[in-house]
């Protein structure tokens, strides 16, 4: 672990479950054991993230799995929420998925009404599957940047690094079952936190959390989990097994 904080992981449900089966998976992450030196949070689909939200223990935070780019109206099917802030480093967003934390604002908009602290931005799956593109992913930071805090080009101006952890997802690792070696997955996660001294600051570096996705389950984690520079998981298909999801998120130890 070389990001300050704690070890994270994230379960993300993606477009899976019913409402039967969300409910076993609640109840299973209900009772399950959990390391309490572990920031877990899970990403239902939006249609479930209300059941979740008042099913589902505290010590479990929610995530949506993505937001409009703006204020609410007509926009059909889209989802609103209003962060506090975000940012728009291109080259950054091009690489990486971001989870950008939310911090509840004073006006109840959708996603903070309902009690999502965070959300997923600039996932392969919607660059690849649903077609945005970095454009988009950056007009929806943009938008965050709207609500006072100004267009970002140098991401040092972001204002609080805490509530940023970078999800490093190797493409053909997801929803594959082939995971990344430990080395493989080590040696990229340096490369970023470089770029992250080099291009914001040494602090930020060493402070941010970067977690590794792409079929990560209850057999590879152990492994994955004591490379220095691993810290924390973003889990999809293992995340819909509750004991499974307990075993990754416990992988700290
Ligand atoms: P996977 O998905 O664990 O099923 O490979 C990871 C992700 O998409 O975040």
């Amino acid at each position: 672990m070389a990001g300050s904080g704690k070890f994270f992981v994230g379960g993300n449900w993606k477009c899976n479950g019913t409402k039967e089966s969300i409910s076993k998976l609640v109840s299973d992450l209900n009772s399950a054991k959990l390391e309490p030196d572990v920031d877990v949070v899970v990403a239902p689909p939006f249609v479930y993230v209300d059941l979740v939200k008042n099913s589902l223990t505290d010590r479990i935070e929610i995530s949506a799995q993505n937001s409009w780019i703006g204020k609410g109206g007509a926009f059909t099917g889209e989802i609103r929420l209003k962060p506090t802030f975000s940012f728009l480093a291109r080259d950054f967003i091009k690489h990486f998925c971001l989870y950008v934390s939310l911090t509840i604002s004073h006006n109840v908009e959708q996603l903070t009404d309902i009690g999502c602290k965070w959300v997923i931005l600039g996932h392969s799956e919607r660059r690849h599957v649903i077609g945005e593109d970095d454009q988009f992913i950056g007009k929806k930071a943009a938008y965050a940047l709207s609500q006072g805090l100004g267009v970002i080009a140098c991401i040092d101006a972001v204002p609080s690094w805490d509530n940023v952890v970078i999800a490093y997802e190797p493409v053909w690792a997801i929803g594959t079952g082939k995971v990344a070696t430990p080395q493989q997955a080590q040696e990229v996660h340096v490369a970023v936190r470089d770029w992250l001294k080099k291009n914001v600051s040494a602090e930020v570096a060493s402070k941010t959390r970067i977690i590794y996705g792409g079929s990560v389950n209850g057999g590879n984690c152990a492994e994955l989990a004591k490379q220095e520079d691993i810290d924390g998981f973003l889990v999809g298909g293992a995340s819909l097994k509750g004991p499974e999801f307990a075993t990754i998120v416990n992988s700290v130890t």
